[in-house]
């Protein structure tokens, strides 16, 4: 927290002591910017469907509509509150989890039925117009906070669909890799990531194509969300893209949150 790195560092100087306050306030500046920029994104993001909101308000409040023009307009502002809803919906996700520091609680939960989940999630969100494929190598648990973890994964398959145009490709998978870590892996076929862009990518609002990420249902949180789940759980995002070509994320689950269920059984009976 910005404030709290002001309490002073007081060290040795001559006969006396000094203060140490220069480093503490370049971060408190630095953090205080951060908050003043999150809260102007924050604000802008909820500014703009109030507005279009307010004018189809406006408009039905002044022009006598046939049925069917009322129906249009009823449909375009339920858009609006769709997405003002996922917005807030992510902004207390993050804020729960940059508020709880801690490393996520070691709960082991089987992973196929956890993946077998948004397997179905993505076919509705896709409705057909993409192939995808999930490829699950059977049999695994995870430790962890579940609810975390499948949020992690669902935001990467979203951006999938959301970013990979009709008839595209989108290919999920779960493996151990030979050093014994955890991998999902979620590769798409779409419009791919310059590479000036991808160290930038997890930062709260950011965006390569603002517009077709709003277009799209995007809030611009999704990869933030991700990167604290994975750090949460002493993991890595891996990104790969080439514009135009497409994109593939994977998160890595370090060797010690991994485990076969059978051995997990075991564990138990020991
Ligand atoms: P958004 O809600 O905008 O998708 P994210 O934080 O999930 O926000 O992603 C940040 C940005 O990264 C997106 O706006 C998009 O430009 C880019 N991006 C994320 N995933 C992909 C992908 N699979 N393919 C292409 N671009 C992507």
């Amino acid at each position: 927290q910005g404030r709290a790195t002001l309490s002073v560092a007081v060290r040795p100087y001559g006969d006396g002591m000094k203060l140490v306050l220069s480093q503490d306030i370049t971060e408190h500046e630095r953090n205080d910017g951060m908050r003043r920029d999150f809260v102007a994104n924050v604000s802008h993001e909820i500014r703009t469907p109030l507005t279009v909101l307010s004018g189809f308000v406006e408009t039905m409040a002044s022009l006598p509509l046939s049925e069917p023009e009322r129906q249009r307009v009823l449909t375009l502002m339920r858009q609006q509150t769709d997405r003002m809803q996922t917005l807030v919906g992510d902004l207390l996700t993050l804020a729960q989890l940059e508020g709880s520091p801690r490393p996520a609680p070691d709960r082991w939960t089987a992973l196929d039925p956890l993946l077998q989940r948004l397997e179905a999630d993505a076919g509705s969100l896709s409705a057909g117009r993409h192939v995808i494929r999930f490829q699950v190598e059977p049999g695994f648990e995870v430790a962890g906070n579940p609810s975390e973890l499948a949020s992690a994964i669902t935001n990467l398959v979203t951006n999938a669909v959301r970013y990979t145009p009709e008839g595209g490709r989108i290919d999920v998978s779960w493996r151990l890799r030979p050093d014994a870590t955890g991998e999902v892996e979620v590769r798409d076929t779409g419009i791919g990531i310059a590479r000036e862009h991808i160290p930038r990518l997890t930062e709260r609002f950011y965006r390569v194509d603002g517009s077709r990420s709003r277009d799209t249902g995007g809030t611009g949180l999704g990869l933030s969300i991700v990167k604290h789940v994975v750090q949460r759980h002493g993991g890595e995002l891996v990104v790969e893209s080439e514009p135009g070509k497409g994109s593939c994320f994977r998160l890595l689950l370090p060797a010690p949150r991994v485990r076969r269920a059978r051995q997990g059984a075991a564990d138990h009976k020991s």
